[in-house]
């Protein structure tokens, strides 16, 4: 349970309250974070104490449940934090404005020449994030797993080239501080979701973190995975709704379209959607975008390979250059028509 103290509370006090608490068996860490003064509390006889802990001096609220969180709701903060990703052509780029971002690119860094090609496209077309994974979390060993460490250097020379900022994946503490240098956004895929000791040592790291909800997990613990980040000294969360997995057979996963107005009214944090790992079909792609510009999403993420037939991977639900060029013209027109715009 967290408890939100009083931020007048003084050092002493803070720890004559933890200590109270220790001596009837729990365990207490505090959080100072955005002005806020919290207190994670766990221990034997939880929920009784949950009733009783309101009361106490200095207690300004209680969040109790093994679902809660914080930092990420709109409790601690009523207005839309807006995330700075960078600057692309000397302007800021933000992400939880008015206006809506696009990410998009391969599903892997294949060649360099190849990567090249299409971030040049993408930058012609429109876009202000380059997606390129090097590092990929494949349900089979035996598929691509990425270039790797060598494919860092194609980063940067996209980025050089370009002017587009970089996303890319990380799956492990040791991956993150590898690429920090050569990305602008490290993302978490859907299968690290609840890798804890990642979310927190994310918590330690200087660049905004785009957190991919488990394809089996709820939206309460997705944002539970976006207060171990928080809480770990890293405000700067970007969450994506990239579908989850039901009954239906006939795309690959389901989009929670209804994830975006839930997410928005729990959080104030940025929400983008993934059409792409969501549906498995290419010609899926741009009516689920629309969907989601339609619903309040920030930003879209999109597989775009030059030639989708021949991709190392996911090419079922990659859109050509010119496919993904009718998708940015279409989703400006749902933008403005939902008080938005389309970069
Ligand atoms: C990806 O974005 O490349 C990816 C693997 O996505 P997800 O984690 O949503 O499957
Ligand atoms: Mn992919």
């Amino acid at each position: 349970m967290i408890l939100v103290l009083d931020p007048a509370m003084d050092e002493l006090q803070q720890q004559e309250f933890c200590l109270k608490l220790q001596k009837r068996g729990f365990f207490t860490r505090l959080i100072n974070q955005y002005g806020q003064l919290l207190l994670s509390v766990d221990g034997p006889d939880e929920e009784q104490f949950a009733r009783e802990a309101g009361s106490l001096l200095g207690v300004a609220e209680v969040i109790p449940g093994k679902h809660s969180y914080f930092l990420a709701s709109r409790k601690c903060q009523r207005r839309n934090s807006v995330i700075r990703l960078g600057t692309v052509d000397g302007r800021a780029v933000d992400i939880g404005s008015d206006k809506v971002i696009a990410i998009a690119g391969p599903c892997a860094v294949e060649t360099e020449e190849s990567a090249l090609l299409l971030a040049e496209n993408i930058r012609q077309i429109g876009g202000q994030v380059f997606r390129g994974m090097v590092f990929k979390p494949r349900s089979s060993p035996y598929s691509f797993q990425g270039l790797g460490r060598a494919g860092l250097p194609i980063l940067d020379k996209i980025k050089r080239s370009t002017g587009l900022l970089i996303l890319t994946e990380i799956r492990d503490p040791h991956e993150a501080e590898m690429v920090t240098d050569h990305a602008d956004i490290l993302q978490v895929g859907t299968r690290n979701m609840s890798n804890y000791q990642l979310l927190k040592h994310l918590g330690q790291c200087k660049k905004p973190i785009l957190l991919k909800r488990g394809m089996g997990s709820s939206i309460e613990e997705l944002l539970c995975a976006a207060e171990y980040i928080m809480s770990h000294g890293n405000a700067d969360v970007i969450l994506c709704e990239r579908g989850i997995r039901t009954f239906e057979q006939f795309t690959r996963f389901s989009l929670d379209i209804g994830a975006v107005p839930v997410i928005k009214e729990l959080s104030h944090l940025p929400v983008i959607i993934d059409p792409s790992h969501a549906s498995g079909i290419s010609k899926l792609v741009s009516p689920l975008a629309m969907a989601g510009i339609a619903a309040g999403a920030d930003g879209l993420m999109i597989e775009v390979h030059q030639h989708p037939e021949s991709a190392f991977s996911d090419g079922t639900q990659s859109l050509n250059p010119d496919e993904y060029k009718e998708l940015i013209s279409k989703g400006q027109k749902v933008a403005q028509a939902v008080g938005r715009q389309l970069f």
